[in-house]
């Protein structure tokens, strides 16, 4: 055994890999455990050109899209997801970007460079989708720019943090519909002025954590054209396809889960249990989390409700509905329904 790996067994005793969703000690250093891997869906099989979802049929010659791109136009050439934004990929996108899990980055970076292989090319520059630096210094790391960083190094592609930028605060985008959503951030990304210029007459491949509607990869992708750049292709950690066919680890297809409503709790307390029981009468699925047994998922809590530190703390997809009494007037008012039928 080498030097290298006589301490990489070493290290490994010392610090054996885990789980990055659950924790469970695990053999590899690829990330997952056996259990948490089936429950995350890789994409895979047909894809569509510009975000990379599964799209049913044979693989053809011709531009493949899947429904959300043939109704928006997207202004780049070709984009992948590595994973379906569901189960434990929706928990590791919120870890990442909430939960200061940094260690994330890595494994879910090597799942993104095997997907982007079909949009390398010779000194394509690596750019992340940037942040605000008010934000930024909120969240002490942009989460793009940490998948970038280590993509781009899996590749051996040039890599730029900063070659993009955010100068307003874009505020929130929650509760807005798609053609609202785009509005709100046209121009909101612009080219560094100086390093932007490294975009200039080459391929660009653009890093996100997560692509939804596309409206703020658009912006992205808008700003890298401007500086020049003579193609632009995308690359997210997960793709949210509601209604995607997804083949599964077996080749079956199934429906992509979207676990729409989220609720924090805490078991002693009387809030959670009405708040859960208003969303058991209506029939609706949730997914819980007890931040008291799971309190290193209380700061993602904080975060995604805006400061809200007391429990519980609902969520209906991206939109932050907020406590039990919240919950409630929303039903009153005769919106709730309206809300979980989206
Ligand atoms: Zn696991
Ligand atoms: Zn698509």
């Amino acid at each position: 055994m080498t030097k290298i790996g006589k301490f990489q067994t070493a290290l490994h005793w010392v610090f054996p890999s885990r789980c990055v969703a659950c924790g469970t000690l695990v053999e590899s250093d690829f990330g997952l455990c056996s259990a948490c891997w089936a429950q995350t869906s890789f994409l895979g099989g047909t894809l569509c050109d510009y975000c990379g979802v599964p799209v049913l049929g044979e693989e053809t010659n011709d531009t493949v899209s899947c429904d959300d791109c043939h109704t928006i136009q997207r202004p780049w050439l070709m984009g992948r997801s590595a994973l379906a934004y569901e189960g434990v990929a929706r928990k590791l996108v919120l870890a990442l970007k909430h939960g200061d899990r940094q260690d994330i980055a890595k494994p879910a970076a090597r799942w993104m460079a095997n997907a982007a292989v079909p949009l390398t090319s010779n000194g394509a520059l690596v750019v992340p989708v940037p942040m605000h630096w008010s934000r930024l210094l909120k969240r002490r790391y942009n989460q793009a720019s940490l998948l970038g960083h280590h993509m781009a190094r899996l590749l051996d592609l040039p890599f730029c943090p900063d070659a993009l930028i955010r100068p307003r605060v874009a505020g929130s985008t929650e509760g807005l519909t798609t053609v609202e959503r785009f509005q709100k951030l046209e121009g909101a990304i612009e080219p560094h002025k100086k390093r932007g210029t490294r975009m200039a007459g080459r391929r660009v491949i653009l890093v996100d954590d997560v692509m939804t509607s596309g409206a703020t990869l658009s912006s992205a992708a808008q700003a890298c054209v401007a500086a020049g750049a003579n193609e632009v292709c995308v690359i997210t950690l997960a793709r949210v396809a509601k209604d995607a066919q997804i083949p599964d680890k077996c080749g079956n297809i199934r429906k992509c889960v979207m676990t729409t409503v989220e609720i924090y709790t805490s078991p002693l307390c009387g809030f959670c249990h009405a708040a859960k029981r208003l969303l058991t009468q209506k029939g609706v699925e949730f997914s819980e989390v007890d931040v008291l047994a799971d309190p290193n998922r209380k700061p993602e809590m904080i975060q995604r409700a805006n400061g809200g530190r007391t429990v519980p703390q609902i969520f209906v997809g991206d939109i932050h509905v907020g406590g039990c009494d919240d919950l409630y007037a929303l039903d009153r008012a005769g919106k709730l329904d309206a809300l979980l039928g989206a």
